[in-house]
């Protein structure tokens, strides 16, 4: 029989989702969903991890869970078809972490190059908090917790993955075949593995300050894209354009389809020619995101409305995490189980163990 399939997948609430989180990850957990295939979907809201970076900021994280669960619903996210709970809610968690920090040394840590970089944009070099250095860990206990097969991630959770599985392979190896090694899933479209911030930056990220988020209003949006990082060398209409690293033409290989040039730029039969007008000279900045804004708003649009219908019931939100966070502990807690058991930490419900014991003293 085929191995049971199982997702698992989180976001940090620490601000609203933006179009990164969409393309990286969100709109693909929808249809893995929607899919049927999986045994089953389980979406974590990462307020603990949340915590090992804004350790002094607890209403932040707070505030932010509601944020993210209700982006999760406005894009899709059904809570009959998927567990969606709060990381902190989940205390077996923490126990998996600990017995895993066992099987990981400092110097792997730093190695993390996901971490490197998160350490540099938070001006951790010289006091890095303990719990932010091991969050690795702590994502590896999230994903094997719930026995996941496929976690849906953005690139930058490369790292994470690789981490989890060689502690997976070294548990196993040690204590006896016991975790699941899961496999990173990764959007098909290479301008989505990881979206660039409207500032041309790497990254869109919350902590760097340059996105667009999912229920950013019309004109929010609108101001937004026309202030978009392009080529900074394309100074007049005339001039050729560079479309390497501008952010502009990234977005539209993340959001184009046939039928927006259809609908919006009928001059144009695909995205590769209107890169090549860009490239040759003639074609302005302004007109590229004018088609760009007409397709995010198109895309944005329901998003946002749905979003609105669900914040007229936020204590059913609550409700709907609340009994998430029930189903997830129960999956926890059998995994922590198998844990303690391949571990030889299960003294009381291991009669064996009494036997042995009292054949060996006796024998004194
Ligand atoms: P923070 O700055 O607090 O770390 P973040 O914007 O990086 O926030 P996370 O909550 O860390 O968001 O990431 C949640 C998920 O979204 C992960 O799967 C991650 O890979 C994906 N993701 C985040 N940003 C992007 C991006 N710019 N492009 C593609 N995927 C992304
Ligand atoms: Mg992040």
């Amino acid at each position: 029989m085929d191995k049971e399939k199982i997702i698992l997948t989180a976001d940090r609430p620490t601000g609203r989702l933006h179009i990164g989180h969409y393309v990286g990850s969100l709109k693909q957990r929808v249809e893995l969903q929607n899919s049927g295939i999986y045994e089953k979907v389980f979406i974590m809201i990462a307020d603990a991890q949340a915590l090992t970076d804004n350790a002094e900021n607890p209403e932040k994280v707070r505030q932010n869970v509601i944020e993210v669960a209700l982006d999760y619903l406005a894009c899709g996210l059904d809570p009959k078809k998927s567990i969606i709970f709060i990381q902190s809610q989940i205390p077996e968690l923490c126990e998996l972490a600990f017995y895993y920090m066992n099987l990981v040394t400092v110097s792997r840590l730093q190695r993390n190059p996901t971490v490197k970089t998160e350490i540099q944009m938070r001006n951790f070099e010289t006091s890095i908090p303990v719990g932010f250095f091991t969050y690795p860990i702590s994502q590896a206990s999230d994903i094997t917790a719930f026995r996941a097969t496929t976690v849906p991630v953005g690139e930058d959770q490369e790292p994470m993955l690789e981490q989890t599985r060689e502690i997976v392979r070294k548990f196993n190896a040690i204590y006896g075949d016991t975790l699941v090694e899961p496999e990173i899933l990764l959007p098909d479209n290479a301008a989505c593995l990881r979206l660039p911030g409207i500032d041309g930056k790497s990254k869109m990220s919350k902590s760097l300050n340059n996105c667009i988020y999912l229920s950013e209003t019309t004109e929010d949006l609108k101001k937004k894209v026309m202030s978009m990082y392009t080529d900074p060398n394309h100074l007049r209409v005339e001039d050729p354009g560079s479309i390497v690293g501008n952010t502009v033409f990234t977005y539209l290989d993340a959001f184009s389809k046939a039928e927006h040039f259809e609908r919006y730029l009928p001059d144009y039969a695909n995205l590769d020619e209107l890169k090549m007008h860009y490239q040759r000279g003639g074609l302005g900045d302004v007109k590229v995101k004018k088609f760009l804004n007409a397709i995010m708003q198109e895309e944005l649009e329901p998003i946002r409305n749905k979003r609105k219908e669900f914040e007229k019931d936020v204590p059913a939100i609550y409700e709907m995490l609340q009994k998430g966070c029930f189903i997830a502990r129960e999956t926890a807690a059998y995994t922590l189980n198998n844990v303690r058991k391949a571990m030889k930490i299960n003294y009381f419900d291991d009669q064996e163990l009494i036997k042995e014991q009292v054949k060996r003293f006796s024998q004194k």
